[in-house]
């Protein structure tokens, strides 16, 4: 680990401070340490994972937040990480952090060994000729489903509000570019817009194992459903895209018509339009459609 320096503030001007001096914001530190300890990183919302999922609110209001939290990470990781943390994490691809492979996100230029390696977990939507690294996190995915916003406080003191699809970058000619933060602003808040009630929601994820693994492929959805026909519908999928993929043309399918078993299978059709995939990793387009209907049946019901 190369040496560094930790300021310790108790308030948010005080973070503000120290951020115009230069140097990230931490809070729960459970990926940036290890990316520093790695010598990847040299160098915010402070909210613990497990306390966002186990609020009373998030559980009643939004399931699909509680579940892509609660499958998350470990137990231990939930209670120290921070969902501006989780939202901020960087990729697993394992040669951003092998420092001897070449890797445009951590070193721009250097090329991309995950083109001709081992491609396995990597993207499959989103993708550039300069990185194929997949977004971690599983409550981002639930973020994106419902259109949350992220609120940032620049060093200036000024705030502003940016659509969670506006916040995470696609990786194009600049993967070390991943968030549409600047320079010394923090992360206040993840807002959730008002849906209409009722809205019935959950995330599931599928992985290589069933806990303590980040995922192959992952559905959010949130439908709300009034006198028989499906009013709203919000969906999204995680571990297939450079970041959270929102899947406009399912929610589409499904507006203005009734909940059965016909219609999770025809607008799951359409999760992995556009879809490149790599050498190793072709099989994740049928197993998203697959997780997306399976998904809209669970939350939707008509089985
Ligand atoms: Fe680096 Fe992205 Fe290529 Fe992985 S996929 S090696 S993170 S450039």
């Amino acid at each position: 680990m190369y040496p560094f320096s930790f300021t310790k503030v108790s308030d948010i001007p005080g973070a503000l401070a120290a951020g115009r001096r230069g140097g990230r914001y931490i809070a729960g530190g459970t990926t940036l340490v290890d990316l520093m300890r790695e010598t990847v990183e040299r160098p915010g919302a402070l909210v613990r994972m497990a306390e966002a999922a186990a609020h009373p609110k998030v559980r009643a209001l939004y399931p699909v937040v509680s579940q892509a939290l609660e499958l998350s990470a470990s137990a231990q990781l939930r209670n120290m990480a921070t969902i501006g943390g989780n939202i901020m994490q960087r990729t697993r691809c394992t040669y951003f952090r092998d420092v001897t492979a070449d890797c445009n996100k951590r070193e721009p230029g250097s090329g991309c060994a995950a083109l001709d390696g081992y491609n396995r977990t990597h993207a499959i939507l989103g993708t550039s000729d300069h990185c194929v690294a997949t977004h971690p996190s599983d409550a981002a995915v639930a973020f994106a489903a419902l259109e949350a916003t992220v609120d940032l406080l620049g060093p200036d003191g000024k705030e502003r509000s940016v659509p969670f699809a506006d916040f995470l970058l696609k990786p194009g000619s600049t993967p070390d570019h991943e968030q549409a933060l600047r320079q010394g602003e923090l992360i206040t808040a993840v807002a959730i817009p008002a849906h209409p009630r009722p809205l019935k929601s959950g995330y599931l994820k599928v992985r290589d194992r069933q806990s303590y693994e980040f995922a192959l492929t992952s559905a959010a959805v949130a439908l709300h459903i009034r006198g028989g026909v499906i009013r709203e519908a919000k969906v999204a999928a995680g571990g297939v895209g450079t970041v959270p993929w929102k899947l406009p043309a399912v929610e589409r399918h499904l507006i203005g018509e009734r909940p059965s078993k016909s219609l999770w299978t025809q607008a799951a059709e359409q999760a992995a339009d556009g879809a490149r995939p790599l050498e190793y990793n072709g099989f994740k387009a049928e197993l998203l459609k697959r997780t997306v209907e399976r998904q809209l049946r669970i939350v939707g019901g008509a089985a």
